[in-house]
C-alpha cells in the first residue's frame, strides 16, 4: 500500500507522523471518508467542499488547493491500483509543542490513505441493523459545531461504546433537548405513510454527503420528503427506517431499543433507495483513470 504524506507516496512501514503532530496530541484537524466505485470518485466536490469548510470552521489551512488537492488524491488510487474502495483524506494542524497554541504548528500535514473497504457483512444489509438510544447525548454545536468533520471523535466514540456494549449494530444520538441527531457515523431516515424524513441539521447531526444523496433520489423518485425535529416515538411508529453514510451507504434498520420498527424487516421503500443510491455510484463520479 503507498500512502501519501505531503508530497511524497510512502510504503505503508514508512507512512509515519510525529509525535508532536497536533492531529495526535489534541484531535486537532479534519478529514473526509471518500468512496470510489468503478473507478471513478463519488462525490468528490462534496466531499471537498465540506473538507474546506471543517478546515475553515478550525481555523486551520489546508496546505494544498483544490486542484492540488484532487491531483493528490486522483493519483494515490492510481498509485494502489485500486479501482473500488475508500479514501481517508486528513488534514492536521502538523508539527508543534506540547502546549495547545496552533500558532505554534509549523504548517499543515495532509495525508491520504486508499484502501479496499470492509463494509458491515453483507448479512447486516439482508436482515437490518439492530438500533440502541446511546446515553452520550450529541455534542452540542455552541462548544464545537457537528460539522465539523474533526479528528476529535470521542462524543461518536463513546456513544459506539454503549451501542456495542448493548449488542446493537449501530447507536441512535440525542441532541442536548432530546431530539433525534444521528447514529454514531450515520445519519438516520425514517418512512412514514410514503413520506420521508430526517432530522434537520440544527439538530445536532453532520450533513452528511450520502444524506444529500437520499434527499435528491425522494426529489426524483416524487417522494415527500421533511426535516421536522424527530423524537424516538417517529422512529418507534415509523414504516421503515434506514441509516445512510459514506462507509454503510444505505443500511436498514429493524428496531429501536429492542421494539420493533415496522414489519421488523427491510422495507420497500428502503429497497427502492438501495437500488437508486446503487445506480448512481456505479454511474457517476469523477474519473480516476
Ligand atoms: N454522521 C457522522 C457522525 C459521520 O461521521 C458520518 C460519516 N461517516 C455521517 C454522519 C455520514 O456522512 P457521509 O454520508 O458524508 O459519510
Amino acid at each position: 500500500m503507498k500512502i501519501y504524506i505531503d508530497g511524497k507516496f510512502l510504503p505503508e512501514s514508512e507512512a509515519k507522523i510525529s509525535v508532536f503532530d497536533h492531529g495526535l496530541l489534541y484531535g486537532d484537524g479534519v478529514f473526509e471518508g471518500i468512496r470510489f466505485y468503478n473507478g471513478r470518485v463519488f462525490r468528490l466536490e462534496g466531499h471537498l467542499d465540506r473538507l474546506w469548510d471543517s478546515a475553515r470552521a478550525i481555523a486551520l489551512t489546508v496546505p494544498l488547493t483544490r486542484e492540488e488537492m484532487t491531483t493528490a488524491l486522483l493519483e494515490t488510487v492510481r498509485q494502489n491500483e485500486l479501482r473500488d474502495g475508500y479514501i481517508r483524506l486528513i488534514v492536521t494542524r502538523g508539527i508543534g509543542n506540547l502546549g495547545l497554541n496552533p500558532e505554534n504548528c509549523k504548517g499543515a500535514s495532509t495525508i491520504i490513505i486508499a484502501a479496499s473497504i470492509a463494509l458491515y457483512p453483507e448479512e447486516q444489509y439482508r436482515r437490518g441493523l439492530d438500533v440502541i438510544t446511546c446515553g452520550t447525548r450529541r455534542m452540542a454545536a455552541a462548544a464545537l459545531s457537528p460539522q465539523v468533520k474533526s479528528l476529535n471523535y470521542l462524543n461518536n466514540i463513546l456513544a459506539k461504546i454503549e451501542a456495542m456494549q448493548a449488542g446493537a449494530g449501530e447507536g441512535l444520538m440525542l441532541n442536548e433537548q432530546g431530539y433525534v441527531a444521528e447514529c454514531t457515523g450515520d445519519n438516520i431516515f425514517v418512512i412514514k405513510r410514503g413520506g420521508l424524513m430526517t432530522p434537520p441539521i440544527s439538530a445536532g447531526g453532520l450533513r452528511g454527503i450520502t444524506r444529500d444523496v437520499v434527499i435528491e433520489i425522494a426529489k426524483e423518485l416524487g417522494v415527500p420528503f421533511h426535516e421536522p425535529e424527530l423524537t424516538r416515538y417517529d422512529i418507534y411508529t415509523a414504516d421503515e427506517c434506514f441509516l445512510t453514510g459514506t462507509a454503510a451507504e444505505i443500511i436498514p434498520v429493524i428496531s429501536l431499543d429492542k421494539r420493533m420498527i415496522g414489519t421488523g424487516k427491510p422495507g420497500p421503500e428502503t429497497a427502492r433507495f438501495t437500488a437508486r443510491f446503487r445506480e448512481l455510484t456505479q454511474s457517476s463520479g469523477t474519473p480516476i483513470y
